[in-house]
């Protein structure tokens, strides 16, 4: 897999993490939603530059210029319900783009504090052959992601996979390497250290679906 640290090098993405991360600001649901979108913009910017290109004239008013232009058929794949902003971030960008949506949520287990990823809703288009967006805000344990992209591989294989993520923790980005493709693409705004016994990132930010949508039942 290809790691892609984007906040590694530091550019103005360091001011939308800093905000969705920030207890006081994160309250200001609007704006945590509009940060994971400029997060998806920057990281939908990055990962562009990975995609297969192709001269193509465009007539100006005045002539003609060749431009290089992305020929991948891309799906942008998210997961409900926060997977929402970060999908709309790179729908802004690849703005021809399928969609697909999956549902998944952590079902507690009886025993100790574990939980298993159940995934029910499914609504996608072919996938087979190609460019899958795969976006995810957190990447904790990882398991939600495997457990995505076992269902998806019931539909197709794409040709090209990259996953996008806000936070990653260090073991969730270890479990999901030994689960895709060799040649899968992460790209990443930021990488934390630790997760605690309740699968969250630590410092992370708290529960993305709740600070962009409200609290659930
Ligand atoms: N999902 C979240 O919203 N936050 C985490 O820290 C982990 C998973």
């Amino acid at each position: 897999m290809q790691i892609h640290h984007i906040s590694e090098n530091n550019s103005i993405l360091n001011k939308f993490i800093a905000e969705i991360r920030d207890v006081a600001i994160q309250k200001d649901s609007l704006r945590f939603r509009r940060n994971i979108e400029r997060i998806g913009e920057v990281l939908g910017y990055e990962l562009s530059k990975e995609l297969s290109y192709k001269a193509a004239d465009v007539a100006t008013p005045l002539g003609i210029k060749s431009i290089d232009k992305a020929t991948n058929d891309i799906v942008l794949c998210s997961i409900l319900r926060a997977g929402l902003p970060l999908h709309q971030g790179l729908l802004n960008y690849f703005d021809n783009a399928e969609n697909a949506f999956i549902s998944a949520y952590r079902q507690p287990l009886n025993t100790d504090e574990k939980f298993e990823i159940v995934v029910e809703y499914f609504a996608t288009p072919i996938i087979e052959n190609k460019t899958l967006l795969l976006a995810d805000p957190m990447l904790a344990t990882g398991q939600s992601l495997v457990a995505v992209y076992e269902a998806i591989k019931k539909q197709g294989i794409p040709k090209e996979l990259h996953i996008v993520v806000v936070i990653a923790s260090k073991d969730g980005i270890d479990f999901i390497k030994d689960h895709f493709p060799e040649n899968t693409h992460l790209w990443v705004a930021a990488i934390d250290n630790d997760l605690n016994d309740k699968g969250y990132i630590i410092p992370g930010l708290g529960d993305a679906g709740d600070l962009a949508f409200g609290a659930k039942l």
